[in-house]
């Protein structure tokens, strides 16, 4: 039996297996892929500390760091199920797509999210390359050049709103006939000079040469004509998607589908905590996340302390 089980291996779950370890209790990490998103990051800039880094640099450092102490780390392979304690103080336990099932006195759940892609030609290929999904990392990336960001929502309005100040152009999509972001966000948005709304627009394409992205294609759907943009960089801004769908049922979600936490990291299940960007946290960077996994784990040895006999 644990008295931490992790699930998940990003900068959450990473940072909480430290913390747990750190404490002299058995701790494990089971994770699908160690690293999480930043194995999918091409330059990290932000983490306060390390003026910049590659992800797939940075994940190798998160999994030597967690090595460095006695941690079951258990990476490739998938939780499928909480399953509740049967009365307070005993194990909880978390199954695996493999059929083990693994018990711990309590859990960080830190799965993290992805982003929604638009599913366009051109998105996959050019992905990293022009193609981004978060505004924090790489709007700086894009510094005098002209961008489209695609999406109306709060996240879409506020990402042309941030991006407005550092590129030279902004064009923003939404597939409605209207915004979608507050009525405080939008009013904002249209009194920025260099940004241009365009509603009814379905992005068909996002185009490219040599390697980078040149432009976006996209129709008016009121017209039903297409219409091309010169540009260098497109902002995919149409949600991000907490890794939960295993969880329904189990922990009580946002309507966002995120895991709801407190302020040490706990869920509505005594015993399992929560961290990254999974939770409700706002704001989803990896160094926010890193502090959230420390929380979550300093949370959850509080309440073993209180509730478990060593
Ligand atoms: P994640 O990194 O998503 O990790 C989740 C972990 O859970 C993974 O190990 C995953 O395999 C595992 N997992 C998921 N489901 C299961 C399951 N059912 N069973 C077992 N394991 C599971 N942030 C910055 O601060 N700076 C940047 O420059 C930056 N650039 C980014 C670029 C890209 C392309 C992307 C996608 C994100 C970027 N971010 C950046 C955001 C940042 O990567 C995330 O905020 C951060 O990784 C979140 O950490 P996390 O630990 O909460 O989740």
């Amino acid at each position: 039996v644990f008295d931490m089980l992790i699930v998940g291996g990003g900068p959450a779950g990473a940072a909480a297996a430290v913390y747990a370890a750190r404490k002299g209790i058995r701790t494990g990490v089971v994770a699908e892929r160690f690293g999480g998103q930043t194995l999918d990051t091409l330059g990290i800039e932000n983490f306060i500390s390390v003026k910049e880094t590659e992800g797939p640099k940075f994940a190798v450092a998160l999994e030597q760091h967690v090595r460095e102490y006695e941690v079951d780390v258990m990476n490739a392979q998938r939780v499928e199920r909480v399953i509740p304690a049967d009365e307070p103080g005993a194990p909880i336990g978390v199954q695996l797509a493999n059929g083990a099932t693994l018990r711990a006195r309590s859990v960080v759940v830190s799965t993290g999210a992805r982003w929604r892609e638009v599913g366009v030609p051109g998105e996959r290929e050019y992905r990293n390359r022009g193609v981004a999904y978060c505004p924090h990392c790489d709007g700086p990336l894009f510094k005098g050049k002209r961008v489209a960001v695609i999406g109306g929502g709060n996240s879409g309005v506020e990402a042309a709103i941030d991006l407005a100040g550092i590129v030279r152009e902004v064009t923003l999509l939404e597939f409605a006939p209207q915004l979608r972001a507050d009525a405080v966000l939008v009013r904002k948005l249209e009194s920025l000079p260099n940004v241009r709304i365009v509603i009814n627009a379905q992005t068909t394409e996002i185009t490219g040469a040599d390697g980078k992205v040149n432009g976006l294609r996209w129709r008016d759907r009121t017209a039903d004509a297409e219409h091309d943009i010169a540009l260098e960089g497109v902002f995919v801004q149409i949600g991000l998607q907490p890794n939960t769908e295993w969880l329904r049922g189990t922990l009580a979600l946002s309507k966002h589908g995120e895991i709801i936490v407190d302020a040490r990291g706990a869920t509505s299940l005594a015993g399992v905590f929560a961290a990254g960007d999974v939770t409700t946290v706002p704001f989803k960077q990896i160094i926010i996340a890193a502090g959230d996994g420390a929380k979550a784990a300093l949370g959850a040895f509080d309440h073993l302390i209180r509730t478990s006999v060593p």
